[in-house]
């Protein structure tokens, strides 16, 4: 009988945590998890001989567990089983990301809409490639008012525009839907200060509504909820911090930087944005999870985004001075049973950075996941 191999899956990314691994499946924007010791066999085997894989799981675990784990692969489409002489025959997913942009995205505070005008803000991102906008408008702001605002770049080349606005009196569904249908390239509207939190989506357009007022740091910190697993954001995250890369804020007074709360690079009054975006501009660009202690262990670290702002270790490295509400090291979040603080975990040293404590860590996960503790 012939000998059958297996292959992984191309689009399909198996990432190593401290604890725990991740199937990224990069076409149906999924995931599962998995045993860091399935992933080191399945990378050291792939492309080899079945029985070679099922007789290194079963040095792992025993006979039933090893076909469970093929089975389990084999139905999720992680690998597939193939004759030899055709395992050569596909070609690997090429990892390199670039976007063909000066700036991709931008944040754009608006309180007077004559100097977006005066300065040609939306016309300077125009040629900059852009083609993300938010906009966030005050209070001042009715939906009429935005629709105006909007209508006057309707044909330069942006792909979405998303808006955050405050819930005003006149504001009902049928406005909005009104606002949407004339406004093709929304995607997302965030509705700040309203009665009740919901979302109530028309036809492409995510529309969210918030009791809180504009809390910019709740909405994108690291959270389980905003994950995503796709192609473009995987390969970001591979060399780039996702949330800062190729991204710009202009804030209402016109003061420009990479992003809310971060430093100041000039004013939009006395500077083109193309003249700012220098190497010091795009420092942050570069701080992917894999270059910054902690994230660097956690298994989401091609899926989550977040906010906080990195900074440069002695080392090269980038760090949080906030902590994320995921510990890797233990693989639980804050609102878990048994979740410990990641500074529990190990220690800050100077020059290294975050050391896991790997005795300490051991014990907590013995208590966590073999005490029936979780
Ligand atoms: S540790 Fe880092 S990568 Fe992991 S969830 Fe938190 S912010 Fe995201």
């Amino acid at each position: 009988m012939m000998e059958m191999h297996y292959k992984i899956h191309e689009e399909v990314r198996f990432v190593k945590g401290f604890m725990r691994a991740i199937a990224y499946d990069l076409n149906r924007c999924d995931y599962d998890f998995l045993p860091n010791s399935l992933v080191d066999i399945l990378h050291k085997y792939n492309g080899n001989s079945l029985l070679y894989l099922e007789k290194a799981l079963i040095a792992i675990a025993n006979k039933t567990i090893a076909k469970e784990y093929i089975d389990f692969l084999i139905k999720k489409e992680y690998i597939f089983i193939i004759e030899r002489e055709y395992i050569n025959q596909f070609s690997c997913l090429n990892l390199e990301f670039n976007l063909p942009s000066h700036i991709f995205t931008a944040i754009i505070d608006i309180e007077d809409t004559s100097m977006v005008a005066n300065y040609k803000i939306i016309e300077q991102l125009n040629d900059l490639g852009c083609k993300h906008l938010l906009f966030r408008f005050s209070n001042q702001f009715d939906i009429e008012r935005i629709n105006v605002f909007l209508s006057k770049y309707k044909t330069l080349g942006f792909h979405s525009i998303g808006i955050w606005m405050y819930s005003l009196p006149l504001l009902n569904t049928k406005n909005i839907k009104a606002f949407c249908m004339q406004n093709v390239k929304i995607n997302k509207i965030s509705i700040f200060n309203h009665k009740i939190n919901k979302q109530n989506n028309f036809k492409t357009v995510e529309i969210q509504f918030y009791k809180a007022n504009w809390t910019d740091a709740t909405i994108c910190l690291a959270n389980r909820n905003n994950f995503h697993i796709n192609i473009t954001l995987f390969l970001e995250s591979l060399t780039y911090n996702p949330y800062f890369n190729k991204k710009i804020y202009i804030d209402k007074k016109g003061f420009i930087s990479n992003a809310p709360y971060c430093m100041i690079f000039g004013n939009i009054k006395t500077t083109n944005i193309a003249s700012i975006l220098n190497e010091d501009f795009k420092f942050l660009w570069a701080a992917s999870k894999d270059k910054t202690f902690i994230c660097k262990d956690c298994e989401y670290r091609y899926m989550c985004v977040d906010n906080r702002i990195p900074k440069k270790s002695n080392n090269g490295m980038f760090f949080f001075e906030n902590g994320c509400n995921y510990n890797p090291y233990i693989a639980r979040w804050k609102d878990q049973e048994g979740y410990v603080p990641v500074e529990e975990c190990g220690t800050y040293d100077r020059e290294a950075g975050f050391v896991p404590g790997k005795t300490k860590i051991a014990e907590l996960n013995k208590r966590i996941w073999c005490e029936g503790d979780n």
